[in-house]
C-alpha cells in the first residue's frame, strides 16, 4: 500500500507519493485558482494521480491521503472546506483572484476518490512533521512558527497538538500585539503579528519586497535596519505571549523569512523573550526547524504514517 501527501498552499499545490522506504515522486503547480469551488480538490487528485504515474504506481492503491492545508477552515457536514482568504478573496484592499469562490469543500471532493483523508492546517502539520523527524523530537510542549508570507503556530501541549473546534487552532498570528499601529493584517486587523512582522508585510509602507528591505538592512544603519529590528522585537512578543499562555519552551521556526535571516533574527527575538519574568521565560529555546522546503510534505505525510513504517 502506498500514502499520498498533499501540500495546498495559496501559490502552489504539491503532490507526493510514497512508501514504507520514504517518497517516491513529488508533482507541482500553481494552485488553481479559477473554474468551480471544487477545482482546488480537483487538482490535488489529478496532481496525486501524476505523481502515481511517474513512480508507475496505480492510484487505487493509495491507501491514505495527509493533507496539509493552508486555512482558516471551517467544518460543515461535508467535513472540512476551506475559507482562505488567499484562495477565495476577502483580502483587504481587495483581492485580484479570478473567481467568486466563498468557501473550498476540500474534505468532500478528496473524499470521492480517496476513502481515508486527513486535512490538518499547515502548521499543525510542519508541527508533527518536526516532532517526527526535524527540530522537536522529543519535545511534548512545544511550538512550530512558519515566519513566511504570513505567520503561523502549530502548538503541543503536554504531547497533545492542539487543533481547535474547526481545525484552526494556532492562528495566533492574528494576535494583537498594537491595534494603534497603522500596518494592516489582510484578515483587517492593524498591528497584529501578521501585520507587524509578515514577509508579505514587512516592506508594505515603503513598497518594497521583504528579500530587499532585508538585503538593505544587512548592510546599512537605515530605515531598513530599524524596521527589521522592529520586527524581530514584535515576533519576539509573540513567542512570549505563547511561552507565557502554554508553557512551552521549545520553538522551532521556519518560512523562508527565518530560513534565510534567522540568524540574525534570533539573539532580537531572544533578547525580547529573556526581558520578561523569568519563571515564563527561562529556558526558553529558539531553533531553526530542521525540514526546510520539505516540511509541508513530510507534515502532511506524518498525519496518515502507519506507526511500523
Ligand atoms: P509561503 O509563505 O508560501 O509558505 P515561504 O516560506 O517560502 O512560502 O515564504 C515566502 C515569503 O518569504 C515571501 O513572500 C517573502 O515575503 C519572504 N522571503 C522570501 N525570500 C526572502 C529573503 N531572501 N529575505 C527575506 N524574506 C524573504
Amino acid at each position: 500500500t502506498y500514502l499520498g501527501a498533499l501540500d495546498i498552499g495559496g501559490t502552489k499545490l504539491a503532490a507526493t507519493v510514497a512508501d514504507a522506504s520514504g517518497p517516491l515522486a513529488r508533482v507541482a503547480a500553481p494552485t488553481a485558482r479559477s473554474g468551480s469551488e471544487r477545482a482546488v480538490g480537483e487538482q490535488a487528485i489529478e496532481l496525486l494521480e501524476q505523481a502515481c504515474a511517474v513512480a508507475h504506481i496505480d492510484p487505487g492503491r493509495i491507501g491514505k491521503v495527509g493533507v496539509s492545508s493552508c486555512g482558516p477552515f471551517i467544518k460543515d457536514e461535508s467535513g472540512i472546506v476551506l475559507v482562505t482568504p488567499n484562495l477565495c478573496g476577502g483580502l483587504v484592499g481587495g483581492s485580484d483572484l479570478p473567481n467568486d469562490w466563498t468557501r473550498i469543500p476540500l474534505e468532500a471532493v478528496l473524499r470521492e476518490r480517496f476513502a481515508d483523508v486527513v486535512i490538518r492546517n499547515d502548521c499543525v502539520a510542519a508541527l508533527i512533521g518536526e516532532r517526527s523527524f526535524g527540530a522537536l523530537q522529543g519535545e511534548d510542549d512545544c511550538v512550530y512558527v512558519t515566519w513566511s508570507t504570513g505567520i503561523g503556530f502549530g502548538l503541543c501541549v503536554n504531547g497533545h497538538v492542539l487543533l481547535g473546534k474547526h481545525g484552526n487552532a494556532g492562528h495566533a498570528g492574528h494576535m494583537l500585539l498594537d491595534p494603534s499601529s497603522d500596518a494592516q493584517c489582510g484578515c483587517g486587523n492593524f498591528g497584529d503579528v501578521e501585520a507587524l512582522t509578515s514577509g508579505r508585510n514587512i516592506g508594505r509602507g515603503s513598497g518594497q519586497n521583504a528579500a530587499t528591505i532585508f538585503t538593505a538592512a544587512r548592510q546599512g544603519e537605515g530605515a531598513e535596519r530599524a524596521l527589521v529590528q522592529q520586527a524581530a522585537q514584535w515576533f519576539g512578543r509573540a513567542l512570549y505571549n505563547l511561552a507565557a499562555t502554554l508553557d512551552t519552551r521549545a520553538f522551532a521556526i521556519g518560512g523562508s523569512v527565518w530560513l534565510h535571516h534567522g540568524d540574525w533574527l534570533k539573539p532580537l527575538a531572544q533578547k525580547e523573550i529573556e526581558s520578561r519574568l523569568p519563571a515564563v521565560t527561562s529556558g526558553v529555546t529558539i531553533k531553526t526547524a530542521a525540514l526546510g522546503s520539505f516540511v509541508a510534505d513530510i507534515g502532511a505525510l506524518c498525519l496518515v504514517l502507519p506507526p511500523e513504517w
